[in-house]
C-alpha cells in the first residue's frame, strides 16, 4: 500500500533527527531513574518535546515515578506506542510490558531486543529521547549505547568516593563508544534536615564537582538528599512539575543538559 510506505520513510526519518540523551551511573541507587525522571519533566516545562524511556529492565521505576504504572503500552505493527503522562512526556517501561511484580530473567541478547523496541517505538514528534540506563558499565549498557548512539550522556554520582570511583568506570563505558559526556550530576550531594530546612553535607561537599573537574567534564549542579524528593517520587509527582526548590534544582540541571 503507497499510503502505508510513505509512513514508514516518514517515521525513519524523524528517528534520525530525535537527539538521544542517556542517563548513566556507575552503581545503583544514586538516583540514575529520579534524575531521569525530573530532567524529562522539566525540559517538558520548557516546551521542549521530550520522552522518556525506562531501559532499567531489571528494576524499572519509571511508571511509578510518572504516575503511570496501571498504563500498559499498547503496539500497532510491530511498533510500540509510547504510554502518555500527565507531566507532557510521554514513557515507555519494560514495567508496562510486563505484568506487575514479576521478575524478569532475561537473558542479554533478548534483553537487547527489549531494548530496542522500547527506542525505537513510535515516537512521532519529539525532539529528545531521555534514556535511563540500566546501572552499571556491562555488556547490557556496552551494546544498548553502542547501538542507538546516544548524541549525549550524562553521568549521576553521590559525593561518596565509592560511588566516584564507579562513575569514572560510567565515564569510561561512554569514552569506549565515543558518546560525548555531557557533564556530571552530584545526587545526594548535602542532607536537607525535614523538621529545620537546614542543610548538611555528611559526605562532604564538592567531592563530584571535583572529580568532574578532574576529569575534564562539565559539572551540571547538584540535588540535595531530601526527603520531600523521596516522598514526591514514591507518590508519582515528580518534583520537577511543583515549585519548591528542587524543583529549580531539576530546572537548572536540565538547563544545562539542553544546552
Ligand atoms: P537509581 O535509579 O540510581 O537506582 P533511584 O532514582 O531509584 O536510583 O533512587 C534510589 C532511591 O533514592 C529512591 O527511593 C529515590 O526516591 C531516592 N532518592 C534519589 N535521589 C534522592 C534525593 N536527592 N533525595 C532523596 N531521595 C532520593
Amino acid at each position: 500500500v503507497p499510503g502505508v510506505a510513505t509512513v514508514r520513510v516518514a517515521m525513519t526519518a524523524e528517528k534520525k533527527t530525535r537527539r538521544i540523551i542517556a542517563i548513566g551511573s556507575g552503581k545503583g541507587g544514586v538516583g540514575k531513574s529520579t534524575l531521569s525522571a525530573n530532567v524529562a519533566v522539566a525540559l517538558a516545562r520548557r516546551g521542549v518535546k521530550v520522552g522518556l524511556v525506562d531501559a532499567d529492565i531489571y528494576g524499572p521505576s519509571q511508571p511509578q515515578l510518572m504516575n503511570a504504572a496501571d498504563r500498559k503500552a499498547t503496539a500497532l505493527d510491530k511498533w510500540l506506542n509510547p504510554v502518555p503522562t500527565e507531566y507532557g512526556v510521554p514513557m515507555l517501561s519494560m514495567g508496562q510490558l510486563v505484568e506487575p511484580g514479576r521478575a524478569i530473567a532475561w537473558r542479554g541478547p533478548m534483553v537487547g531486543g527489549a531494548l530496542g523496541q522500547l527506542v525505537d517505538a513510535d515516537w512521532g514528534d519529539i525532539d529528545v529521547l531521555i534514556l535511563d540506563l540500566p546501572p552499571g558499565t556491562g555488556d547490557v549498557q556496552l551494546s544498548m549505547i553502542s547501538k542507538h548512539k546516544p548524541a549525549g550522556a550524562v553521568i549521576v554520582s553521590t559525593p561518596q568516593d565509592l560511588a566516584l570511583i564507579d562513575a569514572t568506570r560510567a565515564i569510561d563505558l561512554f569514552r569506549q563508544a565515543s558518546v560525548p559526556l555531557i557533564g556530571l550530576v552530584e545526587n545526594m550531594s548535602g542532607y536537607i534536615c525535614p523538621h529545620c530546612g537546614e542543610g548538611s553535607d555528611p559526605f562532604g561537599r564538592g567531592g563530584a564537582e571535583a572529580a568532574a573537574a578532574s576529569l575534564a567534564l562539565p559539572f551540571l549542579g547538584r540535588v540535595p538528599l531530601d526527603i520531600a524528593i523521596r516522598t514526591a517520587s514514591d507518590a508519582g509527582t515528580p518534583p520537577a512539575a511543583g515549585d519548591g526548590p528542587e524543583a529549580a534544582a531539576f530546572l537548572a540541571i536540565a538547563d544545562r543538559i539542553a544546552d
